[in-house]
């Protein structure tokens, strides 16, 4: 069978559909047995394109050693051996090589994350497996699997198409053709090109409309995408936003301090120092003053983030949006499963003339009238309930058996009664489902929707006495009836059917004869009202978008707490001229039978008024809504496969509570890597001012090379990661949404970077001063080393908070360790008689350490002052509310 699955295999297109199933030896009713499926995925591999392999571990490796910084410090290592030092030249190669094992792991780390992420979002796949359809990754589906494919899903594989209800595939992805394509049981032409097979549907393109049943026959590599895909390389994730910053600020910093050091370099020549010992310690000072880890640790930052949102059920699909998750200031969340469970029930019924309690036994004179609206709700539904009542499908319908149910009708039994022969799907744009059924009476329409698109359809109504002409008046009064339930929170169904002649032609969806009103309820999710107050108290303006009545929506609103003094119906959204609409979405809170392409308009008028826009989406037709969106989330559980493609983030439980934990993270993470971003710019400005100072007025160099390298590895590398790793500040989300303008690096930065910066440099030079007055340059040195080291640790405390004082602070272990670990190493730089020949140390005295600890808190010291002062010159201010 494998040569069968091949390009040069049969054409499936061409081949009748029994044909297919008996060639791939399956029963298209049954699907395959676990047991055959496995031998089958033994056999012709996952279902997976295969990625181009990323850089291998030991290339990364290697491409730490060739950065131009690293062949700077080769160079060094090499002259310092000419110049006879040879402990210098190998002490220099081993902080090369500790260097790039340091960014290595950094940037495997990152890679590491980034594949979890990956791994996250795998497609889904629904197959009929041992007679029962099951939802199985789609990296197992093999040739021979019964593919059940319904509108939203991303077809898993190459499949032959054995049944079609109104299947209407997408498959741009592949002929670049985007109007949808019927798709057919019956074979098509053997010479039929790709874009002509409406036989078959293939992996990668969308199922846009209706239900179908396809068999698969081709997998992986061998699928047409297969074909495309293998001969494009993976391409690397993009990067986002903020890492193109970073980046364009690490070059910005590469010229400024090549500069610099250029600098260093004249003004030590000119002071008569030798031109080796000088043009060694402004190279290691411009390794050590660039922070060329910083993209990898950004990264690390953020795919860290990513994870603690993961484990708050958002899964993030791209890295930008987490960005832009900081930032949200307009939440537009669907109703209906994001607010509220999504376990509708019947509640309510009215018939006749009156209201019913849906939950206790129905008067026996409502009987005509119930019988065929329970028919309806029976016919006229895609759902199913197994023996326990679990049902499967769209919650509203199989709210509607669990009805009919209770009512003693099987649902089962009634549709083998009454075989479907034509339906017309269910769209939020019709708002209503119909399907002609053969029952045994004849062949009846059976509609059910929303309340206003059935009645406009109907001309009669069930009275006490049967079917009754339906007249202005009694319109009105049905729909007073429907707004009544509609008060209560309730979903509104109406139920229509209709006999029809024989001939096929007559439309099923029209002269209907309405039957009754089914009120659901949806209970709110217990977590909807705080998450929405959370939203408001920081400075978020939540949305609630939903294909109910505007009445449905204003009482549920209510219940939630937000806002009801305008509401906007999707028709308004329409008609309203664009300026009038974007006054109008200012103040508004609630919208109401809105479908999704009213969604765009919304998001687009939204983002016209500067908001960035957070959008929940899960139909097929949200899509473009979620691309538009600054930040796309879709469902993970129900919503559909295009929406998950289309989005940024993936809800695992479906709940608003998650995109809310979701914006928290996104502003925690950004504020992470702008504490980072600083400190190390305050760090490395401290040792080009000390080098710069005290070569410009003392002529001499106050720190060796290897001194200068090794401050830069005990600084720049774990301390500042640690800080990417501080815990969510207490008023994260009670502050005001950054402004999207608002860089990693703007002018309010300045004063931290600047002042700190300046504070450290001060101390240290007055610690080389002081050690200098005794006469002893190698003591100068010695005590400049611990100074800069020790006010370094002790300031990467203080950027853990723009504005807190410490103590107030909550712990972070990474930080603690960190500092405690680099102290330790210089500790031992000091007084480890091993490397004491290396770092041209001798040790210090107990005098000694204490005037270089007091001068290493002395700017921590006021810094601390003034953030319990509450100055707020030094120091950036979120904006409060
Ligand atoms: P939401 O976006 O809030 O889920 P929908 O667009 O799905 O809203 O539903 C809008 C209206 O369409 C509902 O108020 C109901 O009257 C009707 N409706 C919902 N689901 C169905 C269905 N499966 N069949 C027929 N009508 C439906
Ligand atoms: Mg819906």
């Amino acid at each position: 069978m494998g040569a069968l699955l091949t390009a040069a295999g049969p054409a499936w297109h061409a081949l009748p559909a029994s044909g297919v199933a008996r060639t791939l030896a399956v029963d298209p009713s049954a699907g395959l047995t676990a047991a055959e499926a496995a031998v089958r995925l033994s056999r012709f591999g996952v279902n997976a394109l295969p990625e181009a392999a990323g850089a291998g571990a030991l290339q990364r490796l290697a491409e730490q050693f060739t950065s131009f910084l690293v062949l700077v410090l080769v160079a060094a290592a090499v002259l310092s051996f000419a110049l006879g030092e040879r402990l210098d030249a190998v002490a220099i190669m081993a902080i090369v090589v500790l260097n790039a094992l340091l960014g290595f792991a950094q940037e495997h780390r990152a890679e590491r994350a980034l594949q979890t992420l990956r791994a996250t979002a795998a497609p889904m796949a629904t197959v009929v497996r041992d007679s029962i359809p099951a939802r199985i990754p789609a990296a197992d589906v093999v040739p021979g699997d019964v593919l059940r494919l319904q509108d939203g899903d991303v077809v898993a594989a190459d499949a032959r198409v054995v049944e079609s209800a109104a299947l209407r595939a997408n498959e741009a992805i592949l002929t670049g053709e985007s109007a949808p394509v019927d798709k057919t049981s019956d074979a098509v032409d053997v010479d039929a090109d790709l874009a002509e097979r409406r036989s078959m549907v293939y992996c990668g393109s969308q199922v846009v409309y209706g239900r179908g049943t396809a068999i698969v026959v081709a997998t992986g590599v061998e699928t047409e995408m297969g074909r495309i895909a293998a001969s494009m390389a993976r391409r690397p994730s993009p990067r986002t936003p903020l890492q193109r910053r970073l980046a364009a600020m690490g070059r910005w910093l590469v010229y400024t301090t090549g500069a610099l050091c250029a600098g260093v370099f004249a003004i030590g020549v000119a002071r008569g120092l030798a031109a080796g010992d000088v043009f060694l310690t402004a190279a290691s000072l411009g390794v050590a003053a660039i922070p060329e880890g910083l993209p990898a640790a950004a990264t690390i930052v953020l795919a860290l983030g990513v994870q603690r949102m993961a484990r708050r059920n958002a899964i993030v699909r791209r890295l930008a949006a987490v960005e832009a998750l900081g930032s949200v200031t307009v939440m537009c969340i669907d109703k209906t499963g994001t607010l509220t469970e999504n376990r509708m029930e019947a509640k309510a019924m009215w018939m006749s003339g009156r209201y019913l309690d849906a939950e206790r036994d129905m008067p026996s004179d409502a009987g005509l009238a119930l019988r065929q609206a329970l028919l309806a709700a029976t016919l006229c539904n895609d759902a199913s309930l197994d023996g326990d009542g679990e049902g499967v499908g769209d919650p509203t319908e199989v709210a509607l058996l669990a009805l009919v149910r209770r009512h003693g009708i099987e649902p089962g039994e009634a549709r083998a009664k009454s075989p479907r022969e034509q339906e017309l799907p269910f769209t939020a744009e019709r708002a209503r489902m119909a399907v002609v059924c053969r029952t045994p009476e004849g062949r009846t329409a059976y509609v059910k929707g929303a309340p206003e698109a059935v009645v406009a359809l109907a001309s009669a109504s069930y009275q006490d006495g049967g079917p009754a002409p339906l007249d202005h008046a009694e319109r009105g009064a049905i729909l007073d009836a429907a707004a009544g339930l509609a008060a209560r929170g309730m979903r509104v169904l109406a139920l229509a059917g209709r006999e029809l002649p024989d001939d096929a032609s007559a439309d099923p969806e029209r002269d209907l004869v309405l039957y009754g009103l089914v009120g659901l309820a949806d209970p709110l999710r217990p977590e909807a009202r705080p998450s929405l107050q959370a939203a408001m108290a920081a400075g978020i303006h939540p949305v609630m978008l939903t294909g109910d009545h505007p009445v449905t929506a204003r009482a549920i609103s209510e219940e939630l707490g937000l806002p009801t003094e305008v509401i906007i119906t999707g028709r308004q959204v329409e008609d309203l001229p664009e300026d009038q609409l974007e006054e109008a979405l200012a103040q508004a809170s609630v919208f109401a039978r809105v479908s999704s392409h009213h969604k765009l308009r919304i998001i687009e008028a939204y983002r016209r008024l500067g908001e960035v826009v957070a959008m929940t989406g899960d139909g097929v037709n949200d899509a473009p809504a979620l691309h538009a969106a600054d930040v796309g989330v879709a469902m993970g559980r129900g919503g559909t496969d295009v929406a998950r493609e289309a989005a940024d983030i993936v809800l695992a439980d479906n709940n608003v509570q998650s995109i809310v934990a979701a914006v928290e993270e996104g502003r925690t993470i950004y504020e992470n890597i702008r504490k980072f971003v600083h400190y190390l710019l305050a760090c490395n400005l401290a040792e080009v001012l000390v080098v710069f100072l005290a070569l410009s007025v003392e002529g001499a160099t106050p720190l060796l090379p290897l001194q200068i390298l090794f401050i830069n590895l005990l600084t720049d590398g774990l301390p500042a990661l640690a800080l990417g790793a501080e815990p969510a500040e207490p008023d994260v989300m009670t502050r005001r949404p950054r402004p999207t303008k608002a860089g990693i690096l703007g002018a309010a930065s300045l004063a931290p970077i600047a002042g700190i910066g300046g504070l450290i440099a001060a101390a240290t030079l007055a610690a080389y001063w002081w050690a200098q007055a005794t006469g002893d340059d190698e003591l100068a040195r010695e005590m400049t080393f611990a100074t800069l080291v020790g006010a370094q640790l002790a300031a990467a405390l203080q950027f853990r908070s723009p504005t807190r004082p410490l103590l107030s602070l909550r712990r972070n272990v990474w930080l603690l360790g960190a500092i405690v670990l680099s102290f330790s190493l210089l500790l031992a730089a000091i007084h480890a008689p091993f490397l004491q020949p290396a770092f041209d140390t001798s040790g210090l005295s107990a005098r000694e350490w204490a005037v270089v600890g007091g001068l290493s808190l002395a700017p921590f010291a006021v810094v601390e002052a003034l953030k319990l002062a509450r100055v707020g010159v030094w120091l950036e201010r979120p904006q409060r509310l």
